[in-house]
């Protein structure tokens, strides 16, 4: 069993009520006084109550908006004082926790070109040491669950207790439809190792454009999310940083309340019982394929023997291309996918090579 990080439930921060999702909204960056308190003011009266505003800006190209900086945290702490909302900005340096905590910000999250440099991580993670902000942590840019975890570590070793994740999606070269792909084996990877972990899904930064925003939320929730992170601005069209993922607060809040909340447990004693008796089929099944996939492994190494004694090579191209088509085939008959399929052929394939192989060289 992994290390399991100490944690204060969700619940008990003091920023997110009941029901779920829990939602953090707000502009990509506050760029005025008027533009962050008129788009709060719209949230709030939408029944958010954790506000999200960049202040610090971390652009690909220089010359661009880069935030409006300390002056901005002053906008963030009028809306904290005057509307009453909780309120939250990315950090990615010393620097920026020390502004934050002299102005009563109530969460940072650690930014993904952040997560992806421990200096930096190390750096934040000492300077918020014995405080009782929130912090989150967004995936790193590249696809490495461990550079994330990592980053978890560097803060959980300073005694933050209030902390959890956002994933935001991966860079990817193959990716073509999402600005950030979102690569959900990753987050339920790290979701299943330490379940104590608040998570939060950020389909805003993942999806690019509003199009797309509804389905990335409506997965996360799928998967157990406690809640999303989503772009709002009053006028999106004017905003000065990620302009096509920003929701008016209106449709924002019509999106919200498309989706469907999936419960994460539930006390029915009905429910329970069906999905125990389920759970006990879906482990018999398991145990099947395992005794199968012994057995198979078993005819496959009397082949390589075999093979050996007539000195005959291990890839039989032709044999392997015709066992795939007859698969596909009996996949067919029993509603499977050719692609999953595909996959759990190549890697029994594979595992068979290697042991003929072993078979070969003794
Ligand atoms: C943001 O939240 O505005 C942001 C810059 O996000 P990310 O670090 O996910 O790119
Ligand atoms: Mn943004």
């Amino acid at each position: 069993m992994e290390k399991r990080f100490d944690i204060l439930p969700l619940e008990e921060w003091g920023m997110f009520t009941l029901p779920r999702p829990f939602v953090i909204a707000g502009p990509c960056s506050a760029e005025s006084e008027e533009q962050l308190m008129d788009t709060a003011r719209q949230l709030r009266a939408q029944g958010i109550n954790v506000l999200r505003a960049g202040i610090w800006k971390p652009r690909t190209h220089p010359g661009c908006f880069e935030g409006a900086g300390p002056e901005g945290l002053k906008w963030l702490k009028k809306a904290k004082n005057e509307l009453g909302l909780k309120v939250c900005t990315e950090v990615a340096n010393e620097k920026h926790v020390f502004e934050c905590l002299k102005m009563g910000i109530d969460m940072v999250w650690i930014g993904a070109r952040t997560t992806a440099n421990p200096f930096l991580v190390q750096e934040i993670a000492e300077a918020l040491k014995d405080t009782d902000i929130a912090v989150l942590v967004k995936n790193p840019v590249n696809p490495d669950i461990d550079l994330w975890i990592g980053a978890l570590e560097r803060l959980s070793a300073q005694g933050i207790r209030k902390l959890g994740v956002i994933h935001r999606g991966f860079t990817s070269l193959e990716e073509k439809k999402y600005r950030n792909s979102p690569q959900w084996q990753l987050a339920i990877e790290l979701r299943s190792r330490y379940p104590e972990l608040p998570f939060f899904c950020d389909p805003s930064h993942m999806a690019g454009c509003r199009e797309y925003i509804p389905e990335l939320s409506q997965k996360a929730l799928n998967l157990g999310f406690d809640g999303l992170m989503v772009e709002s601005h009053r006028d999106p069209s004017c905003a000065l940083s990620d302009a096509k993922q920003q929701f008016t607060p209106d449709d924002l809040m019509d999106m919200i309340r498309s989706l469907t909340v999936r419960e994460r447990d539930t006390d029915d004693s009905e429910y329970k019982e069906n999905i125990t008796e389920l759970r006990a089929r879906i482990d018999s099944c398991d145990d099947a394929l395992l005794r199968i996939l012994g057995s198979r492994m078993q005819v496959s190494r009397k082949i390589g023997r075999y093979k050996k004694e007539n000195n005959i090579a291990i890839i039989q191209a032709a044999r392997w291309d015709s066992l795939l088509e007859q698969v596909y085939k009996t996949a067919d008959i029993y509603d499977l996918d050719h692609e999953f399929i595909a996959k759990v052929f190549n890697a029994i394939h594979e595992a068979s090579v290697q042991e003929q192989n072993k078979i070969l060289s003794e």
